[in-house]
């Protein structure tokens, strides 16, 4: 089987370029070897995303955030001060994406156009995967950067196309994971314009509260960008069986995520070891198999692996070094009864699906 295609659907991109000072468009090699000495953060040297792995690893298209939280004095969570200031971050990000653009590194997906040519790229064998641009979907994690709704309006035109309410901590739209209670009045008119603009409603972050109230009001798309099973990690964070149910109901693609904290219950941020604990990638495979036992099918799932989103090999599984381990997902899912229409369907087809239908 030649290698397939992988879509990601969910890396904070921008985040590690212009926070981590990471130049993404770099071997990965040299981007740990300039964090050497430094300390300022536990994944420093750790990182496992850069573009040319991405390539390695044929992931040819990803989901890539904006990601800006506004902290409320008093909060111990790190955020901005004032949602202007948030704002700016998202424009700075913004910013580093068309840098890659500019370069030739990445290119922006909007619509299915853009979409389906990206993806006759990919499938020509005849050019070299390291030459072709990394396409990426821009999508909100936390919705606090959009000072007032008008905001979106701008960021739409810039190519906005999913948007998660809510992040860590309280969350001027929603509260986060953490938290508890349901979504604000700007969360509600949020959801509203979101509608008319028809753009995805990422429900990764909601609160369980959040979460329902989200589904009631949204008639749009709705897709868990990074999640996995509360059944098997018994936190907030993950999802239960029934709104698993109600995803499916709703056409949704769930991504598996390989935070270890949300692969393995006895993942202690900072405090466990994946080699200790002897986390792997196969870990993943549980979670999926609980979706595909309640879906009766592999068509919900696939990957959003957040893989360093404030964590690195620190905290990932031990038999993944950089994300083109991604590929290491064939012969795992093989061994554990997928069929090769299966694995395809996870590593692209069924995110592929869900935009055309969202976008047609
Ligand atoms: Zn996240």
């Amino acid at each position: 089987m030649q290698m397939p295609l992988i879509f990601d659907a969910h890396l904070d991109l921008a985040m590690n370029a212009l926070e981590w000072n990471r130049d993404l468009s770099r071997p990965l090699s040299e981007i740990r070897q300039r964090e050497m000495f430094m300390k300022d953060k536990p994944d420093r040297g750790k990182g496992t995303v850069c573009l040319p792995e991405l390539r390695k690893g044929k992931i040819g298209l990803v989901v890539a955030t904006q990601l800006a939280r506004y902290t409320p004095a008093g909060s111990a969570l790190p955020g901005w001060n004032s949602p202007q200031q948030a704002w700016a971050m998202t424009q700075a990000q913004l910013s580093w994406y068309r840098e890659m653009e500019r370069l030739g590194e990445m290119i922006q997906i909007t619509n299915l156009d853009q979409l389906n040519s990206h993806l006759k790229l990919w499938e020509n064998d005849t050019i070299d995967d390291e030459s072709k641009a990394v396409g990426y979907i821009l999508s909100l994690e936390g919705a606090d950067s959009l000072v007032n709704i008008d905001y979106l309006y701008t960021a739409y035109e810039y190519g906005l196309r999913a948007i998660g309410l809510s992040h860590f901590g309280h969350g001027r739209y929603a509260p986060g994971t953490k938290m508890e209670g349901p979504l604000s009045d700007k969360g509600v008119e949020l959801l509203k314009e979101m509608n008319s603009l028809n753009l995805i409603l990422d429900v990764t972050h909601l609160t369980d509260e959040g979460f329902y109230q989200a589904l009631d009001l949204y008639d749009g798309h709705v897709w868990a960008s990074h999640h996995n099973v509360r059944q098997i990690v018994p936190n907030q964070r993950q999802l239960k069986d029934d709104q698993i149910k109600l995803l499916i109901e709703r056409g949704a693609v769930i991504g598996g995520m390989l935070d270890c904290w949300a692969m393995d219950i006895r993942f202690i941020d900072t405090v466990s070891d994946p080699w200790q604990l002897d986390i792997r990638l196969e870990h993943l495979v549980d979670h999926w198999d609980h979706i595909c036992q309640i879906a009766g099918n592999s068509l919900h799932i696939a990957i959003g692996s957040d893989l360093d989103g404030i964590f690195g090999t620190e905290q990932c599984p031990w038999d993944m070094n950089s994300i083109a381990d991604l590929q290491k997902y064939t012969g795992i899912l093989s061994k554990r009864g997928y069929s090769n229409q299966d694995i395809e369907n996870i590593f692209s087809k069924n995110w592929l699906r869900f935009l055309n239908r969202a976008w047609s």
